[in-house]
């Protein structure tokens, strides 16, 4: 049911685009019509879905998300505060409609894994859930 998979970030805040690996899950469940869901069981990385065409545009989005983190004393002894909130505000999963065995992504969409306490070795679970063929 779940296609697992093991994706190695490169530095603390990174992106990593994942969109090969929902596809091929796609392809090797079958699934026609449905949803493809992908799911990162981690509390300091995230995934999310944004423009792949231009690598300028993810690496603003993690500029961006960084100022978003307000500079006061967190409690959390661990250090990684911030990336506890990012991971948050990103989310833990996006879903994918399905439809002629294609993920119905734009154009410019691509799906990311969001690190943000890295560099770490990260799980993601895709589950293709609908009509087979
Ligand atoms: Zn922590």
């Amino acid at each position: 049911m779940w296609h697992e998979h093991s994706v190695q970030t490169r530095k603390q805040t990174d992106f990593i685009e994942i969109t090969h690996l929902a596809a091929e899950a796609v392809r090797q469940s079958g699934l026609q019509e449905g949803v493809c869901f992908v799911y990162v069981p981690h509390t300091t990385a995230g995934v999310t879905i944004n423009e792949d065409a231009d690598p300028d545009v993810i690496a603003d989005f993690g500029r961006a998300l960084a100022e978003m983190v307000p500079r006061i004393p967190f409690r959390h002894a661990e250090g990684n505060s911030p990336a506890h909130i990012l991971a948050s505000l990103v989310g833990s999963s996006v879903a994918v409609p399905v439809e002629g065995g294609r993920l119905l992504l734009g154009t410019w969409q691509g799906i990311y894994l969001c690190e943000f306490d890295g560099p770490r070795r990260r799980r993601v679970l895709i589950g293709c859930l609908g009509t087979k063929a």
